[in-house]
């Protein structure tokens, strides 16, 4: 453990914990709310009354508070959240109209029957200062009288009505801001970022239509008839649930129909909630939800409202909750509420959301049944990190995600086992040829590509600095993986005792990630900075690697020696080394960090297996080199989700049908390594043509590498004889992004190739020509994007070289660009300009600029390109280039030359009307020479299914000897990179 950088994290968390905790001691404000709200169906409105009563336990004096009206998140374009939803490039809230939008109005605000002024936050009319008639000395007390009006939006992250029948009413009210140590917390709604409440009393009244269903955070309050309602829905959803398939088909129109008619809306009712002790007050109400309803745990009531298409395979939710209820109440501490609630509905920010007491699935149901579980056990866990541990998820959302991630990793391994997540055995007609797959290693992966890409970020930033990319990884699966790494410091007794620990003193309060910590380091008696510095504050990783065993007999015992070294950045991470002797001794000891230190060990026999981090409970790049010897290789037939842990071989049969000359091609492909992490990754493929009796093969290696400037080097070399071609080539791509930034993506790559084009039969002559030459091309590309516009440019230059015997020399330069932006809901134009050019007269044909696109002289990228018939033959045309795509045809009749420059612009005008082009192009037979030479243009039109691009050259300028200017002609054009090889 390196002294300087403990020494550091102490002086870094001593500062912070100056700033911001020392003048003050804990406390904590107290708000009690009586709301009376009505429903509005047909307008999507709900109006009341609210009183609020706030309690200033603080040291200071309020002269203001500050109230959120997050629904006014909704009202324009101009809110934090509708900015963030364009930062996110997500348009659907942008380009909605006002009937879809939504809003929070105070319409009086009165303290003591005086009237109160207010102001909104110039950029975030979500926010409300009040200025208080009177200051509020510490101990006082202040009541507010509010009248509110607010409107549903169409769901665009969490609050909304949706089908007609459903309310979602989360972040609905007028609701307090909490004031703590840190003064104000007026922060705006998000949809990346979530929340921090005040604890206290929710008295709400809600008046709806009598046949709705509702269920809220909190108890039904003497409320015998809606009691009644409710039970006798669970018990119609029972009848249900015990029917057969078919009538249970029927069941379920009846059941909507027979709502629908039965439905009138002046008919209403007032149902009453009370919840004690908790920061948020969320309701859910619907016309045709069914009703699954358990009583668990000691006397929690579970209600789950589930639509009824639904409620047949969400028969188990209640199971779900009531371990995680019980199992939360085991490892963390008991549950304080008397309900845990499960409504299915609509949301566009993640699968569920969690409110006290009441939670929000969107996922309807699945075959991946676990994938269920997983995500109802998650939010109903919420309850405790952050309902009950009301920490603020703004400033730091490890303490709700992370931590809840890590327990629910901890339940699914408790009762699924580590390989708790397969399930794929529907998949493949009940074979089981995948292999097994946990929860924990999808946070492996998720995070180590992030690592891998240099592109993750600490856990210490505020919610709204992440971006969507990372949002997630970072705060759930690094916060996850860094508690895995703390239990397996602590040891699981110590930890779980700490964490029970923390849920005890803060259960009911606000806790801060200093908090948690803390605790653990009381706990453990061992001091944590280090850990939180580069675990919390830093991107530091891992790699542990055994370096060198020394063995020595010492008598009747074996001295055995270990020299551990961690190649990863977290030089301060101590590991576990674990030996297992051929009888069966297992011995552990801890590797303290030091490389020149060896752990030495006493066996009475040779060790089967020496490891380090034997568990892989501590995150690392790479597990393969954790033992001594060589690493656990698995061999698949069928491609697996990439495994860190194994050294994984993919063996594939092959087969191509080929129509010009091999017809059938049968082989095998087979490769080796993680695909992903780029780690010594190899691929091989051979073929033999039935028909021609010719072999091919193709071979790949490709490594990563992390230099100084890029965030990645993947180096890949390649070698193959395919296709009548033979080439060797050398490849260096520089991946360049800034960390927790989608956008701008920036490429550097180099190539060094030598190609032997040996075979002519397999080419059309028209485009190529045979030839050996070597090739260096340098090539840039850049790529920007906005919610309404985007931007990518290309940079190409091309040395052509002779190679033994040929007289190829040459040099070509390529620019391109490509411009989008999108006007409306319903339409975009995008711009695209290219020039090239060719210096030098000794080169292939195939390495000319073509009109019709671009073509693949040097087989780097896989492509599927059809021109005029759907038949199977070859053309290796791409989209790119000159894109004159009417130019390429299939008699064989390409145009080319040695210097061009193209214009295209492509419109999508209105909603109704396909995707219209037009271009224009020319081409020159001389260098730098485009004056006097051929000018052609196209109009056309683009259809676009999935990545497959339709095109439709209708009209071309110059078309060939018998064919029309204006004519059906099509192209359909899909190509993509295979880092595989074949
Ligand atoms: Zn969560």
């Amino acid at each position: 453990m390196g002294g300087t950088m403990r020494l550091k994290a102490i002086c870094f968390s001593l500062l912070i914990f100056t700033m911001a905790f020392s003048q003050k001691p804990y406390f904590q404000q107290e708000v009690h709310y009586k709301i009376d709200v009505t429903l509005n169906v047909l307008a999507k409105t709900y109006s009341g009354h609210e009183r609020l009563t706030y309690i200033n336990h603080s040291p200071d004096t309020l002269t203001y508070v500050w109230l959120h009206l997050y629904p006014n998140a909704y009202r324009n374009n101009n809110t934090p959240f509708a900015r963030q939803q364009m930062e996110q490039r997500i348009s659907q809230f942008y380009f909605s109209d006002s009937a879809a939008r939504g809003y929070l109005k105070l319409t009086a605000l009165r303290s003591n029957g005086k009237q109160l002024s207010y102001s909104l936050k110039n950029d975030a009319i979500d926010e409300a200062k009040i200025d208080l008639p009177l200051p509020l000395f510490p101990g006082d007390t202040i009541t507010l009288e509010i009248d509110f009006e607010g409107k549903f939006p169409r769901v665009f992250s969490r609050m909304g009505t949706w089908d007609g029948y459903y309310f979602a009413a989360t972040q609905w009210y007028p609701k307090m801001v909490v004031y703590d140590r840190l003064g104000w917390h007026p922060d705006s709604y998000l949809d990346l970022g979530e929340f921090y409440g005040e604890y206290g009393t929710f008295d709400v009244k809600i008046t709806l239509p009598e046949l709705f269903v509702i269920d809220a955070t909190g108890m039904l309050k003497d409320d015998v008839a809606e009691e009644t309602f409710m039970r006798q829905l669970a018990d119609t959803t029972r009848y249900f649930l015990n029917l057969d398939k078919a009538d249970r088909k029927q069941f379920i129109k009846n059941w909507k129909h027979d709502r629908e008619r039965q439905l009138d809306l002046s008919k209403t009712k007032t149902v009453h909630f009370y919840a004690e002790n908790v920061h948020d007050f969320a309701w859910f109400a619907g016309l045709h939800y069914m009703v699954l309803r358990k009583i668990h745990n000691g006397g929690v009531l579970t209600n789950v409202l589930v639509h009824p298409e639904s409620a047949y395979n969400w028969r188990h939710v209640p199971d779900y909750v009531k371990k995680t209820v019980s199992f939360y109440g085991k490892m963390v501490g008991p549950y304080q509420y008397p309900k845990a609630s499960v409504v299915q509905g609509q949301l566009r920010a993640g699968g569920g959301m969690e409110y006290p007491m009441i939670t929000i699935i969107s996922i309807p149901h699945s075959d991946w049944e676990n994938f269920l579980e997983m995500v109802v056990m998650h939010e109903v866990g919420h309850n405790w990190f952050m309902g009950m541990l009301g920490s603020d998820e703004r400033a730091s959302t490890f303490l709700d995600e992370g931590v809840n991630s890590f327990v629910e990793l901890k339940y699914l391994e408790h009762y699924y086992g580590k390989y708790n997540l397969t399930n794929f055995k529907k998949l493949f007609f009940g074979l089981d040829i995948l292999r097994d797959l946990g929860d924990w290693q999808l946070l492996q992966m998720a995070f180590g590509t992030k690592v891998s890409e240099r592109t993750d970020l600490p856990l210490d930033l505020r919610a709204e600095e992440y971006d969507r990319s990372n949002y997630g990884v970072i705060n759930y699966q690094k916060g996850a993986l860094m508690l895995l790494a703390l239990e397996e410091y602590l040891t699981p007794p110590v930890f779980w005792k700490g964490m029970r620990e923390y849920f005890a003193r803060w259960n009911g309060k606000h806790p801060t990630v200093n908090d948690f910590f803390q605790t653990m380091e009381e706990v453990s008696g061992k001091e944590l900075d280090w850990f939180v510095e580069d675990w919390y504050h830093s991107t530091r990783y891992c790699d542990f690697v055994i370096k060198t065993v020394k063995k020595k007999r010492e008598g009747d015992s074996l001295k055995i020696e270990v020299w551990v070294e961690n190649k990863g950045t977290m030089k301060d991470m101590p590991a576990p080394v674990r030996v297992v002797s051929a009888s069966g001794d297992t011995l552990q000891k801890w590797w303290n960090g030091n490389p020149e230190q060896p752990l030495v060990f006493k066996t009475k026999d040779k060790p089967l297996k020496i490891e380090v981090n034997p568990r892989h409970s501590i995150f690392e790049m790479s597990y393969l080199n954790n033992q001594a010897g060589l690493p656990p290789v698995e061999i698949h037939f069928v491609p697996q989700i990439p495994s860190f842990e194994t050294y994984e071989v993919i063996i594939l049969p092959y087969y191509w049908y080929e129509s010009f000359v091999d017809k059938h091609r049968l082989g095998g492909m087979i490769w080796g390594g993680n695909p992903i992490l780029k780690q010594w990754f190899w691929t091989g493929k051979a073929y033999y043509a039935t028909k021609t009796k010719r072999h091919g093969y193709r071979l790949t290696l490709t490594n990563r590498f992390h230099l100084p400037l890029a965030n990645y080097t993947d180096v890949k070399a390649e070698w193959f004889d395919v296709d009548g071609m033979r080439k060797k080539g050398l490849y260096f791509s520089n991946y360049f992004q800034r960390r927790g930034k989608d956008y701008p993506k920036k490429y550097l790559n180099f190539a060094l190739e030598a190609v032997d084009l040996y075979r002519g039969d397999y080419y059309e002559s028209s485009m190529f020509q045979k030839a050996r030459y070597g090739v260096i091309t340098m090539e840039g590309k850049y790529l920007t994007g906005k919610m309404l516009t985007g931007l990518s440019a290309v940079f190409r230059l091309q040395k052509g070289m002779q190679l033994a015997g040929s007289k190829t020399n040459y040099l070509k330069v390529e620019i391109g660009g490509n411009w989008w932006a999108r006007v409306s809901k319903n339409s975009w134009f995008r711009l695209e300009g290219y020039w090239a050019n060719i210096w030098g007269a000794a080169y292939p044909r195939q390495e000319s600029i073509f009109a019709g696109g671009e073509i693949d002289p040097r087989h780097q990228k896989f492509v599927f390109s059809r021109r005029g018939s759907l038949a199977p033959n070859r053309h290796y045309t791409l989209g790119q280039g000159m894109k004159m795509y009417g130019y390429g045809d299939p008699d064989n009749r390409y145009f080319l030359g040695k210097s061009g420059a193209a214009l295209s612009l492509t419109v999508k005008p209105w909603k109704y009307l396909p995707v219209m082009y037009g271009s224009g192009a020319a081409l020159g037979q001389k260098s730098m020479g485009l004056k006097g030479n051929q000018l052609f243009a196209e109009a056309g039109l683009k259809f676009n299914v999935a990545s497959i691009e339709m095109i439709f050259p209708l009209y071309i300028s110059d078309p060939a000897p018998g064919e029309k200017h204006l004519a059906f002609r099509f192209l359909l054009n899909y190509s993509f990179r295979l880092s595989f090889g074949f």
